[in-house]
């Protein structure tokens, strides 16, 4: 890879910028010859009127804002590193936000003319890259971008750069798609960040047993996105069909490729599903509501799901019973750990009243709330033991 270092002006570069708000990307500078965001560029994440209005006051305290590189492409140049701070230097000249300045909130035409001269006639030092398009995106793999590193799927979608990741992003990372509200309330995440890309290109890559990374292989020069549209939509559609409540909270970031393959070709009744979920999630013992879908598509018999926290009063009565009648027929008491220990309670016989259930082995450990795993402890041993 050939480079060379180049001093430009951020007048020079931000000169014709074009900022597409629906797609929220910076597009053109240079006078439409640098390309400010190729393809396997990650999506603009510095308007939060944070990271870009100090790449703003950098500038205007004479400080660097950090080299930049360009890839030389024929006679154009494409920004390899540097996109979002030139997108925002170009969405600032072009009155996009606000700064405060000496107290006062001021967009770039409402400066005093030397601030907008210091802003114009800041130095960029960028280097021209010049490879194989494979160079390029090895480097590009590399490096981190200043402040915030590439995310896995950000590095995903420079390394398999080309029509399909470029359709896929259009779909799955684009906030305004009209379905984002209802996929962000099955996948955690920011859609920019190319979270709800990264779970689409999960769920159908493992539904065919292989790696993400080989399914973009097979893929990256198709710009037909067809088939992982339509196993996204299979799995969307299906967890409506069996859970037809609006979603509630703890079914975001489920695995929901997982559960889709491991149940689907089950039935299920949506109302009977519907009036579980709802008892389920208001009993006080469920203490891992996010378990309540799997339990329910597993037949409820998997209790470790819901990590039950409590015994009833009927299992609570059997165990009481059960070691009562063994330590009187033992001299003991019927709290096992004053059992074994040197007070005068070795031998107490405690009322269930004054007695609490503890499990065996701990919830937390897959221990059930059953009368196998229930043992009857005096008040103060249950509560030295803690509630595990
Ligand atoms: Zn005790």
């Amino acid at each position: 890879m050939d480079t060379d270092l180049h001093h430009y002006t951020v007048e020079k570069v931000v000169k014709g910028f074009v900022y597409n708000e629906l797609e929220e990307k910076g597009l053109f500078g240079l006078a439409g010859r640098l390309v400010i965001q190729p393809e396997y560029q990650r999506n603009y994440i510095y308007n939060d009127g944070k990271k870009d209005v100090a790449v703003i006051e950098s500038l205007l305290k004479g400080y660097p804002i950090g080299l930049i590189y360009f890839n030389v492409v024929g006679d154009n140049l494409e920004v390899l590193d540097g996109q979002q701070r030139i997108t925002s230097v170009g969405r600032f000249v072009t009155g996009k936000f606000a700064i405060r300045l000496d107290g006062n909130e001021q967009v770039f035409s409402s400066l005093p003319a030397e601030a907008q001269m210091k802003i114009l006639k800041s130095e960029l030092l960028v280097w021209h890259c010049q490879g194989a398009e494979k160079e390029i995106t090895d480097w590009f793999q590399t490096i981190n971008i200043a402040g915030i590193p590439l995310n896995p799927q950000e590095i995903l979608n420079a390394t398999y750069s080309g029509p399909f990741i470029t359709e896929a992003k259009a779909e799955f990372s684009n906030s305004q798609n009209a379905n984002m509200q209802k996929w962000s309330s099955y996948i955690k995440g920011d859609p920019k960040r190319q979270d709800i890309l990264a779970e689409a290109l999960k769920w159908v890559s493992s539904s065919q047993g292989i790696s993400v990374d080989a399914y973009l292989a097979q893929h990256r020069k198709h710009a037909d996105i067809t088939s992982l549209k339509a196993y996204f939509s299979s799995v969307l559609d299906w967890i409506d069909s069996v859970f037809t409540r609006s979603p509630d909270k703890e079914m975001r970031g489920l695995e929901w490729g997982r559960l889709y393959e491991e149940y689907h070709s089950n039935s299920y009744d949506a109302a009977a599903i519907d009036a579980d979920v709802d008892v389920l999630r208001a009993d006080p013992a469920v203490s891992k509501p996010r378990g309540i879908y799997e339990y329910l598509l597993a037949g409820k018999e998997d209790k470790k799901l819901l990590a039950i926290l409590l015994f009833d009063e009927t299992t609570k009565r059997a165990a009481y019973e059960q070691q009562t009648q063994k330590a009187k027929a033992d001299g003991m008491s019927n709290c096992p750990l004053c059992a074994i220990g040197d007070t005068a309670n070795k031998t107490r016989i405690y009322k269930q009243s004054e007695m609490d259930a503890d499990h065996v082995t701990a919830w937390s450990q897959g221990g059930n709330s059953d009368l196998e795993n229930c043992q009857m402890l005096c008040i103060t041993h249950n509560r030295a033991k803690g509630n595990r």
